[in-house]
């Protein structure tokens, strides 16, 4: 007889760890350096820089089959992946609303990763670390107890998941397994113009419809006109629509506007629906007691959508949802199957929690982690003061426009956006409109600052979003002095379009 054993012993394993631990460790050093090093100088790089054509080009390569020194293997990410992010890490990225990121969040996914657990559930130490933040979160929004919760990618996920668990609620009793069939009258949902598109979208993927998602117009803050909310779910249900939910914005994207909560809270009262907020960018402004006021009625919500990865400054991805019934959330998704069985105790016992249970993902990283190790690093006080220097210097920024003949203030709100634009005398809205196209284009090539586009009310606008924790205030002196230097410049050239 053959002796196997002896045969295992003498067979060679083939491995992914590396053969020489001492090489890798050195590398692993020389990545932290470098990496302190790219964050503590980020300020005096260009905020952006156009990825030249051999850049792009080192792209095509295909797919390697041999294995590569793994000095080589950094080498090419230093050369051709870090020299050219979209910037946000900057102190005058005011793109869109992008976090900045923080060296300790950094860390904390290099721990993450390399711990590697599928954080969907069982007992394990990550399943302890997120319903920690689960909870922290629903105390932070005075949600009570028995509120459910999990992380997710961002709030475009987070408010899908809200909308599927009202559209559980409101619909037939087997919308889970029958789909829409049989479902009488369109399902509506309510949100403001300003509102976010994740909202069409859940409702696309919901099968809901995107011409089902109603748009009400606005006050003069911008914020959903509640009035007009009232009329329109009354003629939904005239016409044999149902109506299912609202979505209030905590800080809209294009202004920072943030909806009157408590009157659409009433709303939901008197005509049953779900009432959803969308807090992406300004539901953590619940930890500072300036910003708190603003958010009333939020507290009142049977859902949370809101980001990490916005103003508190978590690297990507890190979103959450909150919901306040954890039961119909759970009913909403569990999806019970033979290989995820618990156990009567080992891995998987059934007392322990199954975040698989409460979204569309089996496979999770341990977004947690970030959160945790940031939070217990700066305290949520110094977050709170973080938030609140951001919407003093959008204030700041505000002012400084007013004080200038040529830009005009065309929309700012409650929180951390400023829109502006480059006026000149006794010209058409079309002019302006291609100058501030060309002026954008030239602030962000020129490497001194990254506004983004947007349109308000007509006008093409600058769109300053101060998310980040880098900005000094002489930062937005600067952003001014650039937007009039080039200005001017191209009002001295004839416009060609
Ligand atoms: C960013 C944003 C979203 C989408 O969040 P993601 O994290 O990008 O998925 C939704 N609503 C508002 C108001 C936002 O600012």
């Amino acid at each position: 007889m053959k002796n196997t054993s002896e045969d295992s012993n003498s067979r060679e394993s083939q491995t992914l760890d590396p053969a020489d631990w001492s090489e890798m460790r050195a590398l692993g050093h020389r990545m932290i350096d470098d990496m302190i090093d790219y964050v503590a100088g980020i300020g005096e790089r260009p905020v952006w820089r156009p990825m030249p054509p051999e850049a792009k080009n080192f792209f095509r390569k295909d797919i390697p089959t041999e294995p590569q020194p793994i000095q080589k293997v950094y080498e090419d990410f230093k050369a051709h992946v870090l020299p050219y992010p979209v910037g946000n890490l900057h102190p005058r990225f005011f793109g869109w609303v992008q976090g900045n990121g923080t060296m300790m969040g950094a860390f904390a996914e290099l721990l993450a990763a390399t711990m590697n657990p599928n954080s969907w559930g069982g007992d394990q130490s990550a399943v302890y670390v997120e319903r920690q933040i689960i909870k922290w979160m629903k105390e932070l929004v005075e949600f009570p107890e028995l509120a459910s919760g999990v992380m997710v990618s961002g709030a475009s996920v987070a408010t899908l998941l809200a909308l599927a668990i009202a559209r559980k609620k409101y619909g037939s009793p087997h919308i889970r397994d029958r789909g829409m069939i049989g479902e009488t009258g369109a399902m509506r949902i309510y949100c403001s113009v300003e509102a976010h598109n994740c909202v069409q979208r859940a409702a696309d993927v919901l099968g809901i419809g995107r011409s089902n998602v109603v748009m009400i117009p606005t006050d003069a803050k911008r914020r959903i006109d509640v009035e007009k909310l009232k009329s329109a779910i009354q003629t939904d249900r005239k016409s044999g629509h149902k109506p299912i939910a609202v979505v209030g914005t905590a800080g809209t994207v294009g202004t920072g506007a943030i909806d009157d909560l408590e009157a659409i809270s009433r709303v939901r009262d008197v005509e049953d629906l779900w009432f959803h907020v969308d807090g992406a960018i300004g539901a953590v402004g619940k930890c500072s007691k300036r910003l708190a006021p603003l958010l009333k009625g939020m507290e009142t919500a049977d859902s949370i959508a809101f980001d990490f990865h916005k103003w508190m400054f978590i690297p990507y991805e890190a979103g959450c949802v909150l919901v306040r019934d954890g039961r119909l959330h759970q009913e909403t998704f569990s999806n019970p199957a033979a290989y995820l069985a618990t156990m009567d105790g080992g891995v998987t016992p059934p007392s322990e929690h199954f975040f698989n249970d409460y979204g569309l993902e089996l496979s999770r990283s341990m977004k947690g982690l970030k959160v945790w190790m940031s939070l217990k690093e700066h305290g949520l006080d110094r977050f709170a003061e973080i938030i609140e220097q951001n919407v003093d210097q959008a204030q700041h920024l505000a002012e400084l426009i007013r004080n200038e003949p040529e830009l005009e203030l065309t929309g700012t709100g409650a929180l951390n956006i400023v829109c502006f634009r480059f006026i000149g005398p006794d010209k058409t809205e079309e002019f302006l409109n291609g100058l501030n196209k060309k002026l954008l284009v030239a602030i962000q090539e020129s490497g001194v600052a990254v506004p983004s586009p947007t349109v308000i009310d007509g006008k093409f606008s600058l769109r300053v979003c101060i998310t980040n924790h880098r900005t000094k205030w002489s930062d937005l002196d600067l952003l001014i002095r650039e937007v009039l230097s080039q200005g001017r410049k191209i009002m001295d050239r004839p416009l060609r379009q």
